[in-house]
């Protein structure tokens, strides 16, 4: 097994320095479709090496900032070239269809483009009043430093996105780390940011596990941020390793998203099929593998029967397949782990009570050799289960009732987690009521999942900590520098000597 030159330092792509490498498994069929350098400690450190000279002593942060910006744009610009194969690729190594690959890298486009405009419109620093001609108080932003940004398997790029965009906006230079699992696509996004002309060292990728390469970054002195997209046992693991250098940490972690459906959004049978279809969607688009899916259904009990009867249906009806594959509507999920998780929670929920409404299973028969479920219902769950608590992380929803708006938001609010809900409701005052109580970092009423470049993302609780996209996902990538200068200056005559 010979790797492929994955890791990318100070301009140079190479093998790991110990000559490992590692098999990335295609999750439809379990072959084997690439093989990648496995990087170790050694490989993080000289990626942290070349990116602090990169920062301390190259153009990069000192770059004027329309030329930075410039350089965003021609890197969407290349995504969007490149679109139907970056698409491809991660549909086959994400294991999703090659549709939400497409669309995901038109949302990667996208996010390139916001933080080009934004940090043009945000670069001007802000001039404070000291209270006297005499001093002249501005506060400005630079650059943090070296970053080191940690991926999930679940939207590689696009979560690689999310970070690379405002970081490199910013000025920083930065060592990427993807998932063991799903390294590809961020891959070629490396090659596009050298392709767009990047100074050699600004980006730095090191394809390896997270226990030794993720764990260095997060640990690594001469880091000054840590960005960390991923589980909350891991994510907590980043944040102890962040502390002795006291680095920023910003933690985007799992979620377990309540998805809040009121009857009097049902009354029409138009309302009705809205609500079961982004049910469905909310919970089962990527096969559940989405942080903020909608895992979670808490409907009204008048409501329940008829619409978890119709859910159940339709979820029965999704067709699974590989996600190249015309008319396919979910994927598998992403490894024999993740299946074997699925699987585990589905088994507890049953002998906790849980009735099965559909799914439940792997599907059969030819063509599913890869790590397939069905979509899963299960009715009457509770808070005491474990698959209430916990994420899954695959394709189960799992129903709970209320009576009151009080009770539906007490349950709705009821985790230690808060990334997303989403509120259905025909009644605007109840809407905006629900909406404020929810303890969550996006609230949907009457829709679920989408999100915009230009608003706030992230997690209430164990969610995380701090914001991607928005103004606030720029600031997480800026110092806040203020500089106060006397104009005439004289003596202080504290001290009388
Ligand atoms: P994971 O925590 O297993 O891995 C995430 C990344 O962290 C990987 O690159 C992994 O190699 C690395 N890692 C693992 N241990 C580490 C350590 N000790 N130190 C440093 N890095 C380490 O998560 P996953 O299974 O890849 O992704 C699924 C999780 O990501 C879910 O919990 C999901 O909710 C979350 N997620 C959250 C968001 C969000 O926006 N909040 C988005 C996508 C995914």
């Amino acid at each position: 097994m010979s790797a492929q030159q994955t890791i990318h330092v100070g301009g140079e792509w190479r093998t790991a320095a110990s000559g490992s490498a590692r098999e990335i498994l295609d999750p439809a069929d379990a072959t084997v479709m690439a093989v990648v350098a496995e990087g170790g400690v050694e490989d993080a450190d000289a990626a942290i090496a070349a990116a602090r000279a990169a920062f301390d002593q190259g153009e990069w942060p000192r770059t004027p900032v329309a030329e930075r910006a410039g350089l965003l744009r021609r890197v969407a610009d290349l995504l969007q070239r490149n679109r139907e194969a970056l698409g491809l690729l991660e549909s086959r190594d994400a294991g999703k269809t090659v549709e939400e690959g497409r669309i995901d890298v038109d949302c990667v486009r996208d996010a390139f483009r916001y933080f080009a405009d934004l940090v043009m419109n945000e670069s001007g620093g802000r001039v404070v009043d000291a209270g006297s001609d005499d001093i002249h108080s501005v506060v400005v932003h630079e650059p943090v430093g070296v970053c080191a940004l940690i991926t999930p398997w679940n939207y590689p790029l696009l979560q690689a996105s999310w970070k690379i965009a405002p970081a490199l906006a910013a000025g920083n230079t930065f060592v990427i780390k993807p998932s063991e699992i799903t390294p590809l696509a961020t891959v070629e996004l490396i090659q596009l940011l050298e392709e767009a002309g990047l100074p050699a060292g600004v980006a730095n990728i090191v394809t390896g596990a997270g226990a030794s390469v993720g764990a260095r970054l997060a640990e690594h002195p001469d880091v000054d941020l840590v960005s960390f997209t991923g589980g909350l046992a891991s994510g907590t693991k980043v944040m102890r390793a962040a502390a002795d250098s006291v680095k920023k940490v910003a933690l985007e972690l799992g979620g377990k998203n309540p998805n809040v459906v009121f009857a009097d959004a049902c009354e029409s049978d138009e309302g009705f099929d809205t609500a079961v279809d982004q049910a469905l969607n909310a919970a089962f688009i990527h096969s559940g593998q989405v942080c903020s899916a909608g895992s979670r259904l808490i409907i009204e009990e008048s409501l329940r029967e008829r619409f978890v009867g119709e859910l159940a249906r339709r979820a029965e009806n999704i067709r699974l397949g590989r996600g190249t594959e015309a008319g396919v509507e979910c994927g598998p999920l992403v490894s024999q782990q993740q299946l074997a998780k699925t699987e585990g929670y589905v088994a507890s929920a049953l002998a906790e009570g849980a009735v099965l409404r559909a799914g439940g299973r792997r599907p059969e028969g030819d063509g599913y050799e890869g790590y397939f479920y069905r979509p899963t219902v299960l009715d009457q769950c509770h808070r005491g289960m474990r698959v209430v608590r916990e994420e899954v992380f695959g394709p189960v929803l799992t129903v709970e009732t209320f009576r009151t708006e009080d009770e539906a938001v007490a349950l709705a609010n009821d985790t230690e987690y808060g990334l997303a809900g989403a509120v259905w409701t025909a009644d605007a005052g109840r809407a905006r009521r629900v909406a404020g109580r929810l303890r969550h970092g996006t609230v949907w009423i009457n829709d679920f999942h989408p999100y915009l470049p230009q608003a706030e993302w992230g997690g209430f609780g164990k969610s995380g900590i701090g914001r991607e996209l928005g103004p606030a996902g720029l600031a997480e990538y800026r110092e806040a520098k203020h500089i106060y200068q006397n104009l005439a200056p004289r003596p202080v005559r504290w001290f009388a000597g």
